[in-house]
This record gives C-alpha cells, structure tokens and sequence, in this order.
C-alpha cells in the first residue's frame, strides 16, 4: 500500500485518503486530479474499506474508463483483477444503458431496445415532421431536435415544459410525437438515457434502495462537465440526507469546463459544496505535466477570463523549450511545417503516439491526414469521421438493428432499398400511410400494403426474417459477417469504383465484433444469446463513437479536436488554425460567455502538452469549400512574448494586436478598434479596393471591419464585424461600403 501513496504530494494524499465523506477536488489541469481519483479508488479497494462491487465511478469518455481500469489493475494485486469486473467504470451514457437493460422492465423497454446516437435522432425528427405534414422551415429538424433534447437535459417530459406561445406549444406537440415514436419503434436516443434512467431510480423505490445500498462510492471525474440531469441522477444515488448513503467524490477544474453548449452547468460544483456540506474543499496547485513555459502561457490565458473560482498553477520542471509560433501562407505550408517538425521530433527520438494535432473543427483534419498520409506518417484520428459513423457502417449496423429489433423505423428506412432493390418513393409512402392507419411500426405494416409495392417489401420483410432466423445461433462476428454476405452490402461495394475502402471497413466490423466479445468476457459461442449479444453490441457502438479507432497499440501520430484531447496528455502537442473565426469560433466571437468558453477550450488545448508546443496559424485557408482570409487568433496574443519563439517574423498585416492593431471586437470593452494595416492581405483578389482589416461604414450596420474576404470582383463577399449589429458576410458587389 506504501507503494500506491508514494510519490503523492501532500494535497494529493489527503484527497486519496480523506476518510467516508463527500469531497470536491478543484484543481487545475495536470495537477493530478486524475490520478488522485484513480488511487483513491485503489486505496479504498485495496484497504478493504469498500468491495469493488461498492464502487461507481463516473468518467467523460469510454477511453477514459478503460485507461481507469488498467491503471487500477496496475495498481492492485492480481486477485483484485478478477474481481474488478464488479465495479462500474464508464460515462453517464454508459452507465445508464447498462441500468436501462437490466431492469429494462421496469423502465418501459423491450430488453433489446436501440440507442439513436445524434444522426439517427435528427433522421427520425426529419421523418416524423414529414409523416405528420409538418413544414421543416418553420420547424428545422435540428432545432427541434436541439429543443426536445434541451427538455429532456433539463429533466422536463412535454407535459412539464411552460409553453407560453403558439410556437413553443406546437414544438411540445412534436416532442409528444417524437416519443411515441421512439417508443413505437423501441429506440431511445443520448437524452433519453439519461431521463429514463433518472425516473426510474426516482420512481421505483426498491430499485432505488437497491443501488444506494450497493455503491458506497460514487467518483465522478470532469466534474465541471456535468448538466443538470447528470448531477442530480448523482444526487439520487448518494441521497444527501441520509446517513450512511454513499459518499460523493468530484474531481473538477472550472477552467476546463467547455460543454456549456451541451447544458454542461459549471454551477453544479456550488450547488455540490452547498448541498452535500462538502466540509473542505481540495486544493492541487502543483502541476505534473507542463514545462513552465507551457504552463506559464495556459495561465497568462486563462486570466483573461472573468469569473473563475480562482486557482494558480506552477511547476517544478524547468521552463523548457519555448513555445514554437509559426506564421503560414495558407493552411498546406501550415500542414507541411507541422509534419517537418514531427519528422524532426522522431528523427530525435519521440514516440508517434506522443505527438498529438489537435484542431478546433474536425474540417481541418483532412489537410493534415493527407500531409501525413503523403509523408509516410502513420496517424489516427479520434472522432472526425468516426468509424461507427461512416456509411457503410451505418447500413450494416441497420441491417444488424432490424435483427435485433424489426420496430426500428430508422433502421428500416435505411436499408429497405438499400442495395437498391426496386423500392421506390411512392412504396414508401404507402407503407407508411398503412404505418400510420394501423399505428405500427413500418416492418409491421408491410402486410397492408397492396399491389406491387406490397410484393417488393414484403421480399425484404422475408430478407430481413431469414437474416433472424439464420443467425439466431451464431457466434457474434459470425453474425455479422453472414449479414453482410446476405444483405448484399458486401457485394454492393464489390461492385463500387471506390469501394475497397468500404469493404476494409465492414471487414473491420467483425474485427470489432470479435473485440467486444472478447472484451465482454462472454463466451462467444454462447447458444441462444446471440440477439441479445448483438444488441449489447450495438449499444457499444452507439456509445463508443469513433473512440475505438486510436487505441488501437501501434505508434501513431494521435488527430482530434481539443474537445476530444480533454484529460489527455502528449509528449508534443500541435494546435494549428489560431485564426480568428476559426478559433475563437466564429458563432462565440459575439458573445462574452461565449468567447471565455472558447478560452477555456484554448487553456484546454494548451495544457496538454508536456514537453514542447507549437501553435500555428495561416493566412488564408480552404475551408467548407472556401477560401478565408482570417486574422491571427486573439489567443495567440495573450500569451507573454518571452515565452514564444516565432519561426516567422511577426506579421504586421495578420496581427491583431503585436502590430497596434486591434482588428476585432472587444466585447468586454465594447466598439470596434481598428487600424489599417500598411498591406492589404491579397493583392491578387480585387475587393473593389478593399482589404481585409480595413474599417468600413454601412449605412444600416454603421462601423465594421473587413474580417474574411471569399471570390473577387463581382462576386467577392466580404465577412464584417459590425460590432453591436453582429457579424455578417455582405456581397460587395451590392453593399454600398465605404472605407471608414
Ligand atoms: P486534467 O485536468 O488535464 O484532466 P489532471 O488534473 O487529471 O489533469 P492527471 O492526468 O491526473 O492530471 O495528472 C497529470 C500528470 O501528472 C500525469 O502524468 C500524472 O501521472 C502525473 N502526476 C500527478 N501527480 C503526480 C505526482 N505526485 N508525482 C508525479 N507525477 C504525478
Ligand atoms: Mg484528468
């Protein structure tokens, strides 16, 4: 045991060993937080203060668990390893699922119910407003599904939403609908995890009791992160007011809070403190990861921020080498600066897998994967198109949901004529006029649907009931692998121009079936098991997104967006486009709240790195199709200059504030402040005289600068920054500017 609480600095051994009682860790990033949560959990195990069966630890993503899990057997004798499997390690998500199977009855769930990750949900909002005749100008599919998730984060069932006006009451209408459907078609989406799971512990008592009697321990790991459902489903569980019920560990960093977007409620860690009379808050300032320089530029940025609970970090490591700025002509000398620099940092010595590329918007990404794939540079890349995400994945994932659930509409509508086979629009319609008359689901309603159209479907309902009945006994990758012959997917993209990729990728789908049964520990062979499996899978593959492309072992270059780098950390770490728009994004710039998000997520990407950092940003950039002209990042000038070594010199024509030119809005001190810059940016693209940075007057909008520029001449648009009256993109050609 001496050997698990040595090297622990003195806050950090407190925290591990505080005896039974809620506790808060607020400390900032690399401080150990992680590893505080983790030891603690080993501590308690290995003391014998709580079975593993009496732990519930809560972390933010499913490769966080696994790492929790194996840094735990590392830690623990060999016997607690079997056992381990008894503790319940995994996100909200996860965990919830897990809670919805096994009491799926008492939840209102067929045991094989479907989870809708976010692309099927807006399908399945898109087919509803089509069914129901609903304009989806008036109602975009997406806001509604912002909306009906919003709710459901906020723990509201439609009958419990205040609607004051038409619009809002007509959206509770539909979210009504959307439900049914759901239940219908026995799917749940991310939201309804979490409510679902939340009522049922709220409603049924003996369930209840039973988890509150069973976990003695509940840690959560990125507390800051959590909403409002997520903190009071914890709430539940470790029931303030009793005694003896478990004790709440949160581990936290304000600073790094960077969900806001998805209802993440940095307030809960007050309402933690003042509810659970959290008695003394944990304090851990010493960093382990960062050089000084590095640290010292998270911290210089991070004070820009108002607000905060307060906190300050430091560093025994000497200051290190300084922070690489590099100043680019356009995002491909960006691209190939940064694998040069690689090339150079593994030429001396560092592992791939120690480098990391992070980027605000999985968009970047293709520019750097085709620099690296040239380059002979093996990489992964976390998220962007994630595997489970692809296409073709997704149809055969279809095929495999309609075996386990032939209710599933999103599933069905997917694959009925996919390969195509002779299905068409108006067969459609006429199914789901028939779902509609007989209220059933669109597999169930095939019987009622007449002439030709009801021949065709009906070959596909006999398609998809052989496909049940033939696999009904199969070991799971056997499973897929026969669904995939027989679906026809295998064979459609036999015959596709680009379709070896695709064919890689379904191969790959039975790698990662035989993975999870591996991993699950179940007997592959399992008789009779095989749907239930297959469904078990596929809620893995809901959950799991993408995550399972980088863990694969080899020594690669690690891609992701600084969201996904969060409680990471890499040897080198590379975060490129610090352009203004791109980061700070374009929709936060407006907005204080907004930008001071943006901010936490830059001290997110900052803290990451150990050893050395390089941040890069380029003149111009291909973007969604267009070219953009962007001003260099804010960010980049809130780090002190003594820190940084720029490779370039500073240019006086992107710079925003080195040069004396404040280029952008300042919504903490309010008005437009801007200089011309000595050079236009592009003397190539003709703005009618123009340039980016120029102020410019509207007769509507009043004073802005020139942002971005895209085409030229007559179809030049031009992105201004009118302050108060918002961002815009006007078209040169019409919009009467003159230089201010
Ligand atoms: P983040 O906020 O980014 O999630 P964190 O606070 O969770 O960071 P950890 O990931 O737990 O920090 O720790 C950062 C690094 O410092 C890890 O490599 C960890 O092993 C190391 N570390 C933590 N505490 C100590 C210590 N007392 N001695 C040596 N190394 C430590
Ligand atoms: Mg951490």
């Amino acid at each position: 045991m001496s050997d698990l609480l040595a090297n622990l600095n003195p806050e950090q051994l407190q925290a591990v060993t505080l005896p039974p009682q809620h506790a808060l860790v607020l400390a900032g990033a690399g401080s150990g937080k992680t590893r505080v949560l983790t030891t603690r959990i080993a501590w308690l195990v290995q003391t014998g203060q709580v079975d593993p069966q009496g732990v519930l630890a809560v972390t933010f993503t499913n490769k966080a668990a696994k790492e929790l899990l194996a840094r735990l057997s590392a830690m623990l004798p060999l016997s607690f390893n079997r056992s381990a499997r008894g503790m319940w390690i995994g996100t909200f998500h996860g965990l919830c699922n897990r809670l919805l199977r096994a009491h799926h009855r008492d939840a209102g769930l067929p045991q094989l119910f479907q989870i809708l990750d976010s692309g099927d949900q807006l399908a399945a909002i898109k087919r509803l407003l089509k069914a129901l005749n609903v304009d989806d100008e008036k109602f975009p599919p997406r806001e509604l599904q912002h909306f009906i998730n919003g709710q459901k984060e906020a723990g509201l069932r439609p009958h419990a939403v205040e609607a004051w006006d038409d619009y809002t009451r007509r959206r509770v209408e539909l979210y009504i609908e959307y439900e049914s459907q759901c239940q219908r078609e026995s799917v749940v989406d991310f939201a309804e995890l979490l409510l679902r799971t939340y009522e049922l512990l709220e409603r049924n008592e003996p369930i209840r009791k039973h988890y509150q009697q069973r976990f003695r321990h509940i840690l959560v790991d990125e507390f800051q992160d959590t909403n409002r459902l997520q903190y009071r489903w914890l709430k539940l569980l470790a029931d303030t007011g009793r005694d003896g019920a478990a004790k709440l560990f949160c581990v936290g960093d304000d600073d790094q809070s960077i969900y806001r977007f998805r209802g993440a409620d940095v307030g809960n860690m007050r309402d933690f403190e003042r509810e659970f009379h959290v008695a003394n808050v944990i304090r851990l300032e010493q960093n382990y990861r960062s050089h000084g320089n590095i640290l010292d530029a998270a911290n210089a940025i991070i004070r820009h921020n108002a607000g905060r609970l307060g906190k300050n970090l430091w560093t025994e490591r000497g200051a290190g080498e300084p922070i690489r700025v590099f100043e680019a002509c356009g995002d491909l000398d960006e691209a190939r600066w940064i694998v040069d620099e690689i090339q150079s940092l593994v030429r001396d010595g560092m592992s791939r897998s120690g480098i990391a590329l992070l980027y605000r918007s999985n968009a970047q990404s293709r520019v750097l994967e085709h620099q690296l794939f040239s380059s002979g540079i093996s990489y992964r890349v976390y998220g962007g198109l994630r595997f489970f995400e692809r296409q073709e994945i997704k149809h055969a994932l279809a095929y495999l949901r309609l075996i386990a659930n032939p209710d599933d509409d999103t599933a069905f509508s997917r694959v009925v004529n996919f390969p195509t086979r002779g299905i068409g629009a108006r067969s459609i319609e006429a199914l789901q006029d028939a779902a509609r008359t007989w209220n059933s689901s669109l597999y169930a309603a095939v019987p009622h649907v007449a002439g030709k159209p009801g021949t065709v479907l009906a070959q596909f309902v006999r398609l998809v009931e052989d496909l049940r009945r033939d696999t009904a006994k199969l070991p799971l990758p056997e499973l897929v692998d026969h669904v995939l012959d027989v679906s026809g997917l295998r064979n459609h993209f036999r015959n596709e121009k680009e379709g070896q990729e695709r064919l890689e990728n379904l191969d790959e789908l039975i790698n990662a079936a035989a993975n999870f049964v591996a991993e699950a520990g179940v007997q592959a062979d399992a008789q009779d098991m095989a749907h239930a499996l297959l469904a078990d899978f596929l809620a893995h593959a809901s959950l799991e997104a993408g995550e399972h492309q980088a863990d694969a072992g080899s020594d690669a270059v690690q891609l992701m967006t600084v969201h996904s780098s969060k409680g990471l950390e890499f040897d080198a770490v590379f975060l490129s486009g610090l352009e203004e728009g791109l980061f700070p994004h374009e929709n936060s710039i407006m907005e204080t709240e907004g930008l001071e998000e943006e901010r936490r997520l830059m001290y997110v990407a900052v803290t990451r790195a150990r050893q050395r950092l390089y941040l890069s940003f380029a003149q111009s950039r291909m973007l969604h199709g267009q070219t953009r002209y962007n001003l260099r990042s804010r960010f980049l000038e809130e780090i002190p200059e003594e820190l940084t070594k720029w490779l370039s010199p500073p240019n006086p024509r992107t710079s925003a504030v080195r040069s004396g030119f404040g280029g952008y809005y300042q919504p903490s001190r309010g008005g437009v402040v801007a200089k011309a810059p000595e050079q236009p940016v592009s003397r190539s693209r003709d703005l009618g005289g123009l340039r980016v940075g120029q102020l410019v007057t509207h007769a509507k909008f009043g004073q802005g600068v020139i942002v971005a520029a895209e085409g030229s001449g007559s179809d030049a648009r031009l992105q201004i920054n009118f302050g108060a009256a918002g961002v815009k993109w006007l078209m040169l050609a019409v919009a009467k500017l003159d230089p201010a």
